[in-house]
């Protein structure tokens, strides 16, 4: 047989989420009010988000119940296959195991709707009616469209303006499931208004949609908040990838020795590497993990670990992680979701004890690693996923060197249907390897907010 599939039957799905904050060595640095350089508490954050989902920001429970409302809507894609990709195992002529977890079997294409079910469920628990949020390639918008659709609550996204102008079946999709979508920057908050009248040509940015759908939710006592990736909550929910993953190695009777994901804002990576991390930590099996960003948006490798806002108009608390500064514009490349200045604290705060390694590479070389596992394995990745797959495609050919028959299991965490402007554009030779922007980040660093 060339590709296999290992399925665990539906029933599998977990019961519970993984909390690795129950496992750390250390405890996570608190969010601070950037006002009083405090650590904010639970009712800070009630404006913006659903309280249970603040409950699960800082809960040391190693394990959350799913509610059975979320596990049936979860039943619907899940569990996702976990493939051994044996035929690209054979155009690259290596003795290594190569598998991936397929997040794009989702409807939304992509692991985004696994905390988008949970965050649309706990508001519609607490009554809320309506949630504003944004998106930058519009992967997020489109499952938290969905899952607001499935529960009935109103969303609003702002759309990052580039985005929204070249990804029109982006938008299309959200609003066939009924959620208005506006370019970022818009006229219709403060933040946006002020960045239009600085420049009224701006592109906008992730930092800048975040401040409006911030300021929108925290002016209206029946609007919440949701972010689709950084929180803990929200890496807390992908955990459903890794806590499968585990299951369907035993059923291959195989156990990764090579684990890697990409990271835009850590969610994905978390999700998959999280549990396996976890059972390391308490006296399991070791795993090498290796997490891949763009050489362009290089938070892990080049970013400062330190004090930052999440957003551009600085209306966020104060996270400590790994960040190009709040001010940082990205270069255009085509991993809209990796486009972010920040990371995940848990993600930050586990790369600073060294429980996994980063690597990073320019768009070239990820499309070419990505147009390579299409021709092998039938399934078009997004242009995210493809940082993923051209690092366990180089672990693989090392091991073709050294003669080593290694398990490596990326998360394939998107399909790339709605990004083949991307690919036309790599087939046409359009494609730029952007360099890493050295200026552009020290000047973003150099506005670090002086905390902690
Ligand atoms: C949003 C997104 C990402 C980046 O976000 P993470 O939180 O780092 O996972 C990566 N891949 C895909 C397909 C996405 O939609």
């Amino acid at each position: 047989m060339d590709t296999v599939k290992y399925l665990l039957p539906e029933e599998r799905i977990p019961r519970s989420w993984y909390n690795i904050q129950a496992d750390l060595k250390t405890p996570l640095a608190p969010v601070l009010n950037p006002g009083t350089g405090q650590p904010i508490g639970p009712d800070d954050l009630a404006p913006l988000f659903a309280m249970e989902l603040i409950k699960q920001e800082v809960s040391q429970e190693r394990e959350i119940e799913i509610p059975e409302p979320v596990r049936d809507v979860y039943r619907q894609w899940r569990p996702s296959p976990l493939f051994r990709a044996r035929r690209l195992e054979k155009a690259l002529d290596t003795p290594a195991r190569i598998y991936y977890k397929y997040e794009g079997v989702s409807p939304a294409g992509s692991h985004k709707p696994n905390t988008a079910v949970a965050q649309a469920f706990y508001n519609k628990e607490q009554g809320i009616k309506k949630i504003a949020t944004e998106t930058g390639a519009g992967q997020w918008g489109s499952a938290l469209a969905m899952a607001s659709c499935i529960f009935g609550i109103e969303l609003k996204v702002f759309m990052v303006r580039v985005s929204f102008n070249q990804k029109p079946y982006r938008r299309g999709l959200m609003e066939t499931f009924g959620a208005t979508v506006l370019p970022s920057p818009s006229d219709q908050t403060n933040a946006g208004r002020a960045i239009l009248a600085a420049n009224p040509n701006s592109s906008g940015s992730l930092g800048i949609a975040i401040s409006e759908a911030v300021e929108v939710a925290a002016q209206s006592d029946d609007t919440k908040y949701a972010l689709g990736s950084v929180l803990n909550h929200v890496l807390l929910h992908q955990t459903v990838i890794g806590l499968e993953a585990i299951e369907q190695f035993e059923m291959a009777d195989d156990y990764p020795d090579v684990l890697v994901g990409c990271t835009g804002g850590g969610s994905n990576f978390a999700g998959f590497v999280f549990p396996f991390i976890g059972a390391k930590l308490r006296g399991g099996r070791a795993v090498d993990v290796i997490a891949v960003e763009p050489s362009a948006c290089p938070s892990l490798t080049k970013g400062k670990f330190a004090y930052d806002f999440g957003d551009t108009a600085h209306t966020t608390p104060l996270m400590k992680m790994h960040t190009l500064g709040s001010t940082f514009m990205p270069p255009g490349f085509h991993a809209g979701g990796l486009r972010y200045h920040g990371m995940a604290p848990l993600v930050s705060h586990l790369a600073q004890e060294n429980e996994f390694t980063t690597v990073s590479y320019d768009q070239m070389r990820t499309f070419a690693a990505g147009v390579q596992f299409a021709q092998a394995e039938g399934i078009v990745p997004a242009p995210e996923a493809n940082h993923a797959v051209a690092a366990a495609i180089d672990e693989a050919l090392k091991c073709k060197e050294s003669g080593e028959s290694k398990a490596i299991a990326f998360n394939l965490c998107g399909h790339g249907h709605f990004d083949m402007q991307a690919y036309l554009d790599y087939h046409a030779g359009k494609l730029e390897a952007y360099e890493y922007p050295a200026e552009e980040i020290a000047m973003a660093l150099s506005g670090l907010p002086s905390v902690g």
